[in-house]
């Protein structure tokens, strides 16, 4: 296999987490009867420009099918990002009624509507059917495509050229990244914008979060790497913020190469020198991530072999692409997490794929005592142990298995 980016052959693996569903295949009681799709799950960093990859073991069709079910407003916390961002976008760069704001992967419309309320033309591409209809429904446009070089020189010809095109946790999951960032330059105006949000690698590294790993991620990215794929498309990273969000993230600021309004802040030479300092620009700083995952895979195993020999009850919350991965990566089934809840109805009385716990409400965990509540989602373990207080004051606990094993009392 060739990288992504450079066409480097690839001979260094960075992380094998064996074969997986993939992760957003929820199955239905009916489809427990059959047989499951299995993926080879093995990621590699390339030796030259360090972007570290997933082999395409299944076309981005398949996988973004009707019945992907991720709905961005899920997330309270998610939703009041989104909304911070508007607003400091709108006034950091004087966004108004006549700008027009282009969201790629713009998933139910979480963002959009806030620049839809402040009177902001805007249009969502989100090829996902589902959450598509939901947008429409909130009024906002939306085109049911894949973000890429062809769309784009479409919609250059047809509408009003971008003074914004953002896109959140949609550059790790395209593909083929040098023709997306190609993209952007053909529909943004000259002193146009665009923002992405992605997981920051070196976070990902620091913070075990290998369960973030899974098919529909296809990069893995540094900012050095990141930079590097912008200016080879003929752009530019004038800016970068590091992000809590999702364990840890970056959200790069970009311009055309040659749009002159925006200059580089230090924040852009700060942490390029920070990730040559920490040796990202290195192989072996890859070296040795493998072994940190069979370490945390065999913690949360004993935890709960010694739960089912103590005898008690040990169920999870949150039915996301991530604990599907790590629940898989371990083997886990219904004998050791009787149940998983979700807030996502979609995913309610459905099964995770691969593990096939059953996944309900969250009122069920109301309804069913247990010891131990496993956090699959591990970035939002705040929102969910102040929103189920209740139950940690009649003596369950929660759990959270990266970056280590932890028992909160
Ligand atoms: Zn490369």
């Amino acid at each position: 296999m060739k990288c992504r980016h450079c066409q480097q052959e690839l001979s260094h693996i960075f992380a094998h987490l064996h074969h997986q569903p993939a992760s957003n295949s929820f199955l239905t009681e009916a489809q427990l009867q059959e047989a499951e799709m299995y993926f080879p799950l093995k990621l590699f960093v390339c030796e030259n420009c360090y972007l570290v990859q997933v082999d395409e073991y299944k076309s981005c069709e398949d996988i973004f099918n009707n019945d992907y079910v991720y709905f961005s407003s899920m997330s309270s916390s998610w939703l009041q990002h989104a909304e911070k961002y508007v607003h400091m976008m709108i006034n950091r760069f004087a966004l108004n009624k006549n700008s027009h704001v282009v969201e790629i992967a713009s998933n139910d419309g979480y963002l959009l509507q806030y620049f839809q309320n402040a009177n902001i033309p805007c249009l969502g591409i989100e090829p996902t059917h589902s959450t598509a209809c939901v947008a429409k429904e909130k009024g906002i446009e939306t085109l049911e495509e894949f973000f890429c070089v062809e769309l784009a020189q479409s919609l250059a010809k047809t509408r009003k050229k971008a003074d914004l095109i953002l896109g959140n946790n949609v550059l790790a999951h395209v593909p083929d990244i040098n023709d997306f960032v190609a993209a952007l330059p053909l529909l943004l105006n000259n002193n146009g914008i665009s923002t992405f949000e992605f997981p920051h690698l070196l976070k990902l590294m620091d913070g075990n979060q290998f369960d973030t790993i899974y098919q529909e991620h296809y990069s893995y990215l540094s900012f050095s790497t990141v930079c590097r794929i912008f200016e080879s498309q003929n752009m530019r990273i004038f800016d970068v913020e590091e992000l809590p969000t999702h364990g840890g993230s970056l959200r790069i600021f970009a311009c055309r190469t040659d749009g002159t309004m925006h200059k580089q802040t230090p924040a852009v030479s700060r942490l390029l020198e920070e990730e040559k300092q920490r040796g990202m620009l290195t192989i072996e700083f890859y070296h040795g991530f493998q072994t940190q995952i069979e370490k945390t895979k065999n913690a949360l195993l004993l935890f709960l072999l010694e739960q089912k020999r103590l005898g008690k009850k040990v169920v999870a919350y949150g039915a996301a692409a991530k604990g599907n991965t790590f629940l898989n990566l371990c083997g886990v089934k219904p004998d050791l997490i009787s149940f998983c809840v979700d807030k996502a109805p979609s995913k309610q009385n459905k099964f995770m794929p691969g593990s096939h716990i059953p996944i309900y409400e969250p009122q069920k965990l109301y309804e069913k005592k247990a010891d131990y509540i496993l956090i699959l989602p591990w970035n939002i373990k705040q929102e969910i142990m102040e929103e189920y207080s209740a139950l940690r004051e009649n003596g369950t606990q929660f759990v959270v298995a990266i970056p280590e094993l932890h028992v909160y009392k």
